[in-house]
């Protein structure tokens, strides 16, 4: 469960915490029957959540196995298990993160942890709603290579931007046929009409082994699997203003047709975050329903 407010998002891992806290706090004056009583209740409760925490790991590392079929094989016992024999827990055994921790170094659980709202208006998302922005560096290093290592490059292929439109080339990766679904994406927004091609042509690139400004982590362009489309109408949060309290006043320009094409083949898209990026995709299956 994810919590917004004040700048955090609390990562709730079970109810354990919060019924430990009732417990002490009526404690006093208590007889050994009431003790044990709750005793008894708090430790059946702790079981109940340390289920409900591992059913949530478990479903976390199904999701992920899901969309990677090429690279995982398993999970099992809180870990995800690779084709090449790797394991990696999916729980880093943190509990609760502030905003900025789960943002700069997320476990593969805390990726999923916000759900992304596939298919819906583009609407001003909830402070520090930034479902897919925080990234595993260890999972996509493992799954694309490092870029800083040059283990990227020799994974790049190019597709073809909108073939009709424009005939930019794109370098992306073929790992996982990313290659395959950006030139499906292509293909369908070449059949838009006339008046879509200011937001999409030409594309501000893809492929680049760089951080994200103002940060040092990895972008997911690093990885290859990333696309920004044309900056003419793009809106940036870093860009933004902000309203009262500091929030960062949303702003979109980019017409859902083009997200939902996006969408439908893996691609999830910037301007769903509270940190929006509008021109802004990357491939991310494992946070969106299975593409076609
Ligand atoms: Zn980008």
């Amino acid at each position: 469960m994810v919590k917004h407010g004040h700048g955090m998002v609390l990562i709730n891992r079970g109810q354990f915490g919060r019924g430990t806290r009732r417990t002490s706090h009526g404690q006093a004056g208590m007889g050994w029957l009431a003790r044990l009583a709750a005793a008894v209740a708090l430790a059946a409760g702790g079981a109940v959540a340390a289920a409900a925490q591992s059913a949530s790991i478990e479903a976390a590392g199904r999701r992920l196995l899901a969309a990677y079929p090429d690279h995982l094989a398993d999970v099992e016992n809180g870990m995800l298990v690779w084709r090449d024999g790797t394991r990696m827990p999916i729980d880093d055994g943190r509990g609760q993160k502030r905003f900025e921790d789960w943002l700069a170094a997320p476990d593969l659980e805390d990726m999923l942890a916000q759900p992304y709202p596939a298919g819906a208006a583009a609407t001003a998302p909830a402070l520090n709603a930034d479902p897919g922005r925080a990234r595993n560096a260890a999972f996509f290093d493992r799954m694309y290579g490092d870029c800083r290592k040059g283990e990227v490059a020799g994974r790049l292929t190019e597709v073809v931007w909108l073939p009709r439109k424009s005939g930019q080339r794109l370098k992306v990766t073929r790992i996982n046929g990313v290659d395959r679904k950006l030139a499906a994406v292509s293909a369908e927004l070449d059949l838009l009409p006339a008046r879509f091609d200011a937001y999409l042509v030409p594309s501000a690139g893809t492929y680049n082994c760089r951080a994200i400004a103002g940060t040092d982590r990895a972008s997911a362009h690093g990885h290859g699997i990333a696309i920004d489309i044309a900056t003419r109408h793009a809106s940036y949060w870093r860009w933004a203003g902000s309203g009262a309290g500091g929030r960062i006043t949303y702003a979109n320009a980019i017409p859902i047709e083009i997200v939902r094409i996006f969408e439908k083949h893996g691609f999830i898209w910037g301007g769903r975050w509270y940190h929006f990026d509008t021109m802004h995709f990357e491939y991310r299956p494992e946070l969106l329903p299975k593409s076609p």
